[in-house]
C-alpha cells in the first residue's frame, strides 16, 4: 500500500496483494467489474471497481486517477467515500455498500412511502453537495445504479466525476459516450439537439427527476423502448407515465410529483437548483417520518393498520442492533420482497 503523492492521508494506491485472495464479483458490466474485497491490514470490506484494461486505455485511466484524486478529498455523508486506487487492477477502491444499488433494491423489494421520500431526500442532499463545490462538480451519470444503499438503507451518490465533458468534444460524441453506458433515460433533451454548450448543473437535475419517478413507481423509465424512441419521445416533451405512480399514495406525494416535473422540465433554465430542491425534499421527508419502524413491511404481512393505507406499522419489530452486529439480511428482511 503506498500513497500516490507520498504523503499520509492522501489517495492510496493499493496493491492487489493488500486484499485477501477471495475477490467476490458483485457486478459485471460493459466497462468493467465490481468486486467485494477485504483489506488484509485494515480488516475492512471494500468495493473495487475495475475499469478493465482492454476497454480502458491508459489515457482514460489516467483521467480517472486525476479525477479520483480530486474527488477523494470530498467528504460528505451522502456521497461515496473513495479509499484509493489499485493501479495494478486499473481500479478505484471505495466503501462497500452492503445493500447494493437503489436500482436493484427498487426491483427486488417494495419500499414504503416514508422510506422512498427519505431516499429521495438523501440523494438530493448528495447532489446538492456536489453542486455546491466551486466550480460545481457535475455528475453526468446520475442514475439509480449510481445511488448505493448501506446496511441501514441510507443512500450515497456514487461514481461522480467518472463522466466528464472534455475540451473539443461535440455533443454528438458526448451523447454516444453516455448512451454506451445505457443511460438514455437520464439524458436531458437539450443534449439531443444541435446545442453546442457544455452540460451544466441542469443536466443532473433532469436525471434526478427521472430518479424520483423511479423511486415513486419502482418501475424502469421507458421500459422496452429503443434508444431512438426514447430520444424522439423526450425531445417531444414526453416523460415517464404518471399512471405508473400508485393510486394509494400520501397527499405529500403530489408535492414530490411537482418537484419531479420541475426537475425534468424541457427548458434547462426552468429546472430548480438542488439548493432549492433539497429544502423541499427535507420538509416532505420530515413530514413523512413517524415514530417507530414503519418504513417497510414484512413479506406482505400487514401489521397494525393505521389511518392511511400507505402507512403500515410493525408493532413487534425489536430495535435493531448496531450496524456491525447485524447483517444485510436483517434489515432487508424488514422489506417485503416483490413477487415475481
Ligand atoms: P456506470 O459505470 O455507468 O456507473 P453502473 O453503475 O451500472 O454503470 P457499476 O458502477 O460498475 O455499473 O456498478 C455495477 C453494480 O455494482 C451496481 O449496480 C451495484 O450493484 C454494484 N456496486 C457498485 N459499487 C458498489 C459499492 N461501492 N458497494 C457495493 N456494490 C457496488
Ligand atoms: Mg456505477
Amino acid at each position: 500500500m503506498d500513497c500516490l503523492d507520498g504523503s499520509p492521508g492522501q489517495l492510496r494506491n493499493f496493491q492487489k496483494d493488500d486484499f485477501e485472495a477471495d475477490w467476490i464479483k458483485v457486478a459485471e458490466c460493459k466497462f468493467g467489474q465490481v468486486y467485494q474485497v477485504k483489506l488484509k491490514l485494515l480488516r475492512e470490506k471494500c468495493a473495487l471497481k475495475s475499469f478493465g484494461k482492454t476497454l480502458c486505455d491508459n489515457q482514460r485511466y489516467r483521467k480517472i486517477i486525476d479525477e479520483a484524486s480530486n474527488i477523494a478529498k470530498l467528504k460528505f455523508k451522502y456521497i461515496m467515500p473513495i479509499y484509493g486506487l489499485c493501479s495494478e487492477a486499473t481500479a478505484v477502491v471505495m466503501e462497500y455498500m452492503s445493500n447494493g444499488s437503489l436500482n436493484n433494491l427498487l426491483a427486488s423489494h417494495t419500499l414504503m412511502w416514508p422510506k422512498k421520500f427519505q431516499m429521495i431526500h438523501e440523494a438530493s442532499m448528495g447532489m446538492n453537495f456536489l453542486h455546491s463545490t466551486k466550480p460545481p462538480l457535475l455528475h453526468l451519470n446520475l442514475k439509480t445504479s449510481n445511488i448505493l444503499v448501506d446496511d441501514h438503507l441510507h443512500v450515497k451518490i456514487s461514481d461522480f466525476g467518472l463522466v466528464s465533458w472534455e475540451e473539443g468534444m461535440t455533443m454528438k460524441s458526448f451523447l454516444k459516450h453516455l448512451t454506451e453506458r445505457g443511460n438514455i433515460s437520464y439524458i436531458p433533451p437539450e443534449t439531443f439537439t444541435q446545442c453546442t454548450d457544455p452540460p451544466g448543473t441542469a443536466f443532473d437535475v433532469y436525471s434526478f427527476g427521472i430518479v424520483i419517478w423511479e423511486v415513486l413507481t419502482q418501475q424502469k423509465p421507458h421500459a422496452g423502448c429503443s434508444v431512438t424512441t426514447v430520444l424522439i419521445q423526450v425531445s417531444q416533451k414526453k416523460r415517464p407515465s404518471m399512471e405508473m405512480i400508485p393510486e394509494q399514495k400520501p397527499t405529500e406525494c403530489d408535492q414530490m410529483i411537482s418537484i419531479m416535473k420541475q426537475c425534468w422540465d424541457q427548458d434547462p433554465h426552468k429546472r430548480p437548483p438542488f439548493s432549492d430542491t433539497v429544502r423541499k425534499t427535507e420538509t416532505l421527508s420530515d413530514v413523512m417520518k413517524i415514530p417507530g419502524p414503519m418504513q417497510c413491511h414484512k413479506n406482505g404481512n400487514v401489521g397494525q393498520k393505521s389511518d392511511y393505507p400507505w402507512q403500515i406499522t410493525l408493532p413487534e419489530i425489536p430495535d435493531l442492533p448496531p450496524a456491525d452486529q447485524h447483517g444485510k439480511d436483517d434489515i432487508l428482511s424488514l422489506l417485503s420482497k416483490k413477487d415475481f
